[in-house]
């Protein structure tokens, strides 16, 4: 059994997680929009009596077709509860709402011959609102950042509150005095993709959170008491000393890692225990939260939803039959270096996770390839410099000139394009390694990345691919795909229930080896959790396309750090750093193809570990 994760937090600091909006202003009596700390701007609508999905999006959006949208970014079903306020994008406002939204929050700004004028009103810390923020406030889309910061040369990637930003009309939506009435509405690539499908990361839902947000970190055990005859049942948790309701509650209980979603549980944890100052809460205070919100783990013992977890991992467990490989022999490792090319990743501060994560890639197939004897494949691979390492601390800038080794060789262009060539050269690999007569546990997947969370958290987390996310058939037809000969082998990929099963038995092991080794080297661990079959992002749940389509039994992918978190950021910025993590993945790889101690692997079960 591995020790218990969700511990005791010892936090320094009671901080003030999440303060009043910097600026709240009613559009009508039904509309309020507010500037929240972490530079969104928060829409809500009243429904009317009686009022449904349909009417009121029709109202709001002009397009009663939107209601879908609207209704999945509340997490809420097909029926309008209209006693409740809706939270609706500001970008599928109808324009004359979304100019009246932006012109009461900043009453500072105009449009201009030139384009429309933004001050930077800021408040929420050092630095203001973010290109990203601006960019998608006045052109429906952040990726116009980097047109927005051309057009004002002196302008850094952060901002200060009265720098003065001019959007280009060519950029604005019409809402904006744009022509483009498409850039005001979700783009039909945002529509059409999945998120699961979507590995675009965003900075700009972490940018400017407070970054006197207090670390994270694990202690002891976590007691709730439950009470399920309320009519919104709840668990009860109380506040130890120098716990901040954010991190003690909101992150751990909930799972939540993104800033915004840490944002939006701990408003309704607040607003769920009348709460009128998180910053006055005392030892022992009893927080009550939602049992819809709590993590499986930490439902009631004898609750469905956990006691199905637990019998899910039980089973996958029981299949995860690992192979011992001395030295790994005949053990092949497919690493993917998760972004590249024009795919930059996320990016905080001028780090760029695709410059790091590759860096990190060839330190970590150069010691797998000096110290073993298994044989590494990549996905990607830079034209210019091959898989050379770099002998600086800070790296250049991207984009680099990393191609997906398809054959053809793809350019990435398109990040979901190169994620979906990303599985489908591993799974070709893979099929020709078994073909090769290497048996299938010998083949490992590692996809590497950096994450981008509530700067609160640090250290890194491993994603695997849990059962129930990865079912039925899938495949790409699009002549991009089938230009490469790799999809062409096989186009559609498909996991039955046992593949599944076993595969996050496998990658689980996998992924709590690396773990394990992290924190023998030293190296810093996310706090709750740091082994995860799913990602939760803005009230969804769903396994990233690179593992999830994937057809390798032992898969993971390693979030090395947040770059989120300035320490970790510095820390990346490192060569010593880079070459410490890589051989703590190496070294995690050795120990899940090791012998458990005292025991015969052949004998191992679930209960053995
Ligand atoms: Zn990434």
């Amino acid at each position: 059994m591995r020790k218990w994760w969700a511990l005791f937090l010892l936090v320094a600091i009671p901080a003030a997680p999440q303060p009043a909006p910097l600026a709240t202003s009613s559009i009508n009596p039904e509309i309020h929009a507010s500037l929240m700390h972490d530079y969104t701007i928060d829409v809500i609508v009243k429904p009317h009596a009686g009022d449904a999905w349909s009417r009121l999006a029709k109202r709001i959006t002009g397009d009663g077709m939107k209601w879908k949208q609207i209704a999945d970014a509340n997490g809420a079903g097909d029926k309008l509860n209209s006693s409740k306020s809706v939270h609706v994008p500001l970008r599928l406002l109808r324009p004359e709402l979304q100019r009246q939204v932006v012109e009461s929050i900043f009453p500072k700004d105009h449009l201009t011959d030139s384009g429309w004028r933004h001050v930077v009103t800021g408040g929420s810390g050092i630095e203001g609102e973010s290109l990203w923020n601006i960019a998608e406030w006045f052109t429906g889309d952040g990726a116009n950042y980097p047109s927005i910061r051309k057009a004002n040369p002196a302008q850094g990637l952060s901002t200060r509150p009265g720098d003065v930003i001019v959007v280009p009309t060519q950029l604005l939506a019409a809402a904006f005095g744009g022509s483009s009435e498409g850039q005001n509405a979700s783009t039909p690539a945002t529509e059409v993709r999945k998120p699961e499908d979507d590995p675009v990361e965003r900075t700009s839902e972490n940018d400017h959170v407070p970054a006197t947000a207090v670390e994270a970190v694990a202690g002891g055990l976590a007691t709730l008491t439950y009470d399920r005859s309320a009519s919104e049942p709840y668990a009860v948790y109380r506040l130890q000393k120098g716990e901040a309701l954010y991190s003690s509650v909101a992150i751990r209980f909930t799972g939540r890692v993104y800033a915004k979603d840490v944002g939006d549980v701990l408003d309704r944890i607040v607003k769920f225990n009348g709460i009128e100052d998180v910053a006055k809460l005392r030892v022992g205070h009893p927080v009550k939260i939602p049992m819809s919100l709590l993590l499986p783990e930490y439902l009631p013992e004898n609750d469905p939803a956990r006691v199905a977890r637990e019998q899910q991992k039980r089973e996958s467990a029981k299949l995860a039959k690992r192979t011992r490989a001395k030295g790994l022999g005949g053990v092949r490792v497919i690493l993917d270096s998760g972004h590249g090319g024009r795919d930059v990743g996320t990016e905080h501060e001028g780090v760029f996770e695709s410059t790091y994560v590759y860096d990190v890639m060839c330190r970590l197939k150069g010691i797998i390839e000096k110290k073993s004897a298994a044989t590494v494949m990549t996905t990607t691979k830079s034209s210019d410099t091959g898989y050379s390492i770099a002998e600086d601390d800070a790296l250049d800038d991207a984009p680099n000139d990393q191609v997906v080794l398809t054959t053809p060789r793809y350019e990435l262009d398109d990040p979901v394009i190169g994620v979906h060539l990303r599985w489908y050269l591993a799974n070709s690999i893979f099929r020709h390694a078994i073909r090769e007569g290497i048996a299938k546990e010998k083949v490992v997947f590692i996809s590497l990345h950096a994450d981008s969370l509530h700067p609160s958290l640090r250290g890194a987390m491993v994603y695997i691919p849990g059962e129930r996310y990865v079912q039925g058939s899938f495949k790409k037809s699009e002549k991009v795909y089938l230009a490469r000969a790799e999809v062409r082998e096989r186009p559609v990929v498909t996991h039955s229930e046992e593949e599944s099963l076993q595969a996050e038995g496998l990658s689980r092991d996998l992924g709590e080896s690396i773990i394990d080794s992290f924190e023998n080297d030293g190296l810093k661990v996310h706090p709750f959790d740091p082994v995860r079959d799913n990602v939760v992002r803005n009230g969804r749940e769903w396994v990233p396309a690179v593992i999830r389509y994937n057809v390798v039994p032992t898969r993971a992918l390693v979030e090395i750090c947040n770059l989120g978190n300035p320490r970790d950021r510095a820390l990346m910025q490192t060569r010593a750093y880079r070459q410490k993590v890589a051989q703590a993945i190496y070294d995690g790889i050795v120990s899940f193809y090791k012998e458990p101690e005292g025991r015969d692997s052949r004998q191992q079960t679930a209960d053995s570990r």
